[in-house]
């Protein structure tokens, strides 16, 4: 099995580095010239010292405000020192977690003391409902499907509105057993519960990472439901329908685009559809009260 890729594996060119001794007027030139935010401070021998970012300069100008600015000052008096960095040897999941966790925009790519590169923060965040973007999605589920044999990846039809439009995704993890139950995790149902979708990520995740893990199953995975929804933060589609209540109707594209797949394949034993709600801490489960088994074969 393939492994998931490193961040060795993606790493850019060498980054330009600053030195702490550089007067900080030089260093604002030395950003603006090499079209960058930010820069790793580094000592003679290439060692990490610290960071120095768009973010610390601003407090150059706030202080020029009242005064000139400190022409003498130099890079040290200005970098940040407490700085978060990984070795080249994690996986990429790994460093977009530390991103998720953290309100950072740079991750210095440091082995032994010395700075190869650094990983920047992705320009949309999770969090950012303005700035989710289903192309950005889609690449996340394409490079896990690459990453593991056990894993392929197909549209079941596209989502259409006056101004959007997106596929809506099936990731499909084959396990290794003769005999094999079938499930189907989704999530995203509805757009504001941004959590549903990484749940579904972080499973297919585990899923490449440790497939024997999951060797008796095959799962079918929909990990964005209401892309529209999602982009926009909203828990409603793009007409203003509950796709959630509306399922058994299928009065809604989505519930079609992903009924139409579902009826025509096996049962499933189990279907998790990840929803979530911020009014109560931990995770708690609610079960499907509808008496139709025409895709679930046991319901218990
Ligand atoms: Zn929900």
């Amino acid at each position: 099995m393939k492994q998931l890729p490193r961040i060795g594996d993606h790493m850019d060119a060498v980054v330009p580095t600053l030195s702490p001794e550089t007067r900080i007027m030089r260093a604002v030139d030395f950003l603006l010239r090499h079209r960058v935010t930010g820069a790793p401070v580094v000592d003679s021998d290439g060692r990490l010292l610290g960071i120095i970012t768009e973010t610390d300069l601003l407090k150059l100008v706030t202080e020029g405000i009242q005064a000139q600015p400190p022409t003498e000052a130099t890079v040290a008096e200005y970098m940040t020192t407490d700085v978060v960095t990984v070795p080249p040897t994690v996986d990429i999941y790994y460093v977009a977690g530390i991103f998720l966790k953290n309100k950072i925009r740079r991750l210095p790519v440091v082995e032994d003391g010395h700075t190869l590169t650094w990983m920047l923060r992705p320009a949309y965040s999770f969090a950012d409902t303005q700035q989710r973007d289903i192309y950005q999605f889609e690449q996340r589920l394409v490079q896990l499907v690459e990453s593991s044999e056990y894993l392929s990846m197909r549209t079941l039809g596209i989502v259409k509105y006056d101004t959007f439009s997106s596929p809506i995704w099936l990731v499909t993890f084959e396990g290794d057993a003769v005999k094999k139950k079938k499930v189907f995790i989704s999530g995203g149902v509805h757009g504001d519960e941004p959590a549903g979708p990484e749940a579904v990520l972080a499973t297919i995740i585990e899923a490449a990472n440790d497939p024997s893990k999951y060797e008796h199953v095959n799962i079918d995975f929909v990990p964005l439901v209401n892309p529209s929804g999602w982009v926009n933060g909203t828990r409603l589609n793009g007409a203003d329908e509950d796709i959630n209540r509306g399922f058994h109707l299928l009065n809604s594209q989505e519930a079609i685009i992903i009924n139409d797949y579902l009826i025509s394949h096996n049962r499933y034993k189990l279907m998790i559809d990840h929803h979530e709600d911020p009014r109560y801490p931990g995770f708690y489960m609610v079960t499907y009260g509808n008496n139709d088994l025409s895709l679930v074969s046991d319901v218990t």
